[in-house]
């Protein structure tokens, strides 16, 4: 029997050592990165049926219901209740390809499902050239006489697969509401930011914590990376009031790991914007089971407006006259207080970020 273990196609991630005839060990691959960085994303395939035993390399790299299984039908966490960090096994069916992966994945292929499936509702441009070549997508619903403008950005770190099925639900919310009638949504243009280190999606890389820095922490005197001074450029010569969310995840086990939170600044000011923010998203009905996001506050100078140099792109923006709020959110990768992360949870999480965020206007 033969067995075979991948990481070469887009989105995949990890390093494979067969130590019997059905166990590997499997570890994330840290690239550029630096730190305790998570993210793996594999593909398996065996000519009979049978099962495979995974060890990891280290703790921490799945989380509490274990991977996420994909085939051609489904995608779903392997287990139905908690186990633990060190190993599992998952059936193998002849012939088949199986996806395993430590969050649910999002690459090239699903924002492409996702562009069909707004249809005309959205137009989509590019923001840039890739530092690859690849077009950078940016995606506006229209309004060019608005007065605000509402921004989504994610996957300044390439890993974060979850934030960009939040700003699914996010962006087909503002659609929803201004379809219906909502004055809002039909008064301001939305602009998102899908996939901003579109390589390292493409890739499979963590991006979190890049050397010498990630795409997050380019926003100081100048920017490394294109798409970053591309945005910087389209938002310079945009004179509108900007409200703004940055779209992250955190990683993948422990308390902090499994809640949705605001993250504030040190500055002056901005926690009560962080706090009246959550006060209103906790407020909204439609949040089944996880009952709250939390605030947290990360006095850092790179989440300073003041700060000049390895800023985050919250902060940027708020160093900006013209932005009134501009917060960066952070959705768990596998489990929400204590219930599977799924794609519909969070983009209902996204649903009602945006609601929130418009509420403000
Ligand atoms: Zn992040």
């Amino acid at each position: 029997m033969t067995i075979r273990i991948s990481s070469a196609f887009p989105t995949g991630n990890g390093l494979v050592h067969q130590v019997g005839p059905h166990e590997f060990v499997i570890d994330r691959d840290l690239r550029d990165s630096t730190g305790d960085r998570w993210y793996w994303h594999l593909r398996l395939h065996s000519d009979r049926d049978t099962m495979v035993r995974i060890r990891l390399a280290r703790p921490l790299l799945i989380g509490q219901f274990g991977p996420v299984v994909s085939t051609a039908e489904s995608r779903n966490w392997l287990w139905e209740s908690p186990g633990p960090d060190t190993d599992f096994e998952v059936p193998l069916q002849g012939q088949n390809v199986v996806g395993l992966s430590a969050t649910m994945p999002y690459g090239i292929r699903e924002l492409e499902a996702f562009r069909v499936e707004l249809g005309a509702a959205a137009i989509w441009r590019a923001l840039t050239r890739s530092e690859s070549g690849g077009n950078v997508p940016l995606l506006i619903v229209p309004q060019p006489k608005s007065k605000f403008l509402v921004l989504l950005t994610a996957r300044h770190h390439a890993c974060e697969a979850m934030a960009s099925y939040v700003l699914e639900g996010a962006v087909s919310e503002f659609i929803r509401l201004r379809q219906a009638g909502n004055h809002i949504a039909s008064q301001c243009e939305l602009v998102a930011l899908p996939i901003m280190d579109l390589d390292g999606v493409a890739h499979g890389d963590q991006g979190k914590a890049r050397k010498p820095w990630d795409h997050n922490r380019d926003y100081g005197d100048s920017s490394a990376y294109r798409s970053v001074s591309a945005l910087r450029d389209r938002l310079t010569s945009d004179g509108r009031t900007v409200f703004a969310l940055d779209l992250h995840t955190p990683g993948l086990r422990g308390a902090i790991e499994e809640v949705p939170y605001v993250i504030s600044s040190g500055d002056p000011g901005d926690e009560e914007i962080a706090k009246t923010f959550l006060t209103k998203l906790n407020s909204l009905p439609g949040w089944q089971n996880a009952k709250s996001a939390k605030p947290l506050l990360f006095d850092h100078a790179w989440n300073s407006a003041s700060s000049r140099s390895g800023q985050c792109c919250s902060a940027w923006l708020r160093s900006r006259r013209n932005t009134r709020i501009a917060l960066t959110i952070e959705y768990p990768n596998a489990v929400d207080q204590g219930v599977p992360v799924t794609i519909h949870r969070a983009r209902t999480f996204g649903a009602l970020l945006l609601r929130t965020l418009t509420a403000q206007m």
